[in-house]
């Protein structure tokens, strides 16, 4: 591929799910000279090499490039180009990094639950609105009939409304930090069996493919 629109809605050889990510994120052009020209899609969380921001950058394909604040990538992985002059390894990192796949999974797996769990707060977060709404309906329509119970109703919608508030400012809370804790203990992980650096947020199936550290070139086969 000579050029690539990296992000969450791209043509990348993977799915990038990350929501820090813009939908079209980054484009990345491979040069004549094996370099590769990246350029930020004025994307929302920006893009970011060696620590500073870019909007337009020639880099090699081995450069590792933060999209957002935390998805990071081996910008030759986005172009399926593998790194040159790979070294041979041996069985005990070979065996290391095939235990890499269960890392991965075990990451994608915990990602979804967070996702889920997230989605029940918010319809649960919603409950006692919507019953604060119907008691308020409710006490419009029965008007003066039900004069006692008027002052109850009152209290219940007072509360209900006290109570999605707190939810939802509890729901902020959580959610970032569990989802920062999982990318964290991810990072360390995921990494180089050999060298110890970060292999990126990338499936295994692609990093197989690869077949070599981008650091190192220790070869994984
Ligand atoms: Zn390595």
């Amino acid at each position: 591929m000579t050029e690539v629109i990296i992000g969450r809605k791209g043509n990348q050889p993977f799915a990038i799910t990350e929501r820090t990510v813009s939908g079209k994120h980054l484009k990345a052009t491979l040069l004549a000279d094996g370099n590769i020209e990246i350029e930020d899609l004025d994307s929302t969380n920006g893009t970011y090499v060696d620590g500073q921001r870019i909007v337009k950058k020639v880099v090699s394909p081995d450069q590792m490039v933060l999209l957002g604040t935390v998805y990071q990538i081996r910008i030759g992985d986005a172009m399926g180009i593998a790194p040159q002059g790979s070294v041979a390894s041996n069985p005990e990192e070979v065996s290391a990094f095939a235990k890499l796949q269960k890392v991965y999974e075990d990451y994608e797996a915990a990602k979804v639950k967070i996702q889920q769990e997230n989605a029940k707060k918010q319809f649960l977060r919603s409950l006692p609105g919507v019953a604060s709404t119907v008691l308020f309906a409710l006490t419009f329509l029965l008007g003066d009939t039900v004069d006692s119970i008027k002052p109850f109703m009152g209290v219940i919608m007072i509360t209900g409304i006290a109570i999605s508030s707190w939810m939802a400012f509890k729901g902020q809370q959580t959610m970032p930090v569990k989802m920062e804790e999982l990318n964290k203990k991810f990072m360390i992980d995921y990494v180089c069996p050999k060298c110890k650096n970060f292999l990126g947020f990338l499936p295994f199936e692609n990093l197989k493919n690869r077949g070599a550290c981008s650091y190192c070139k220790t070869e994984w086969k």
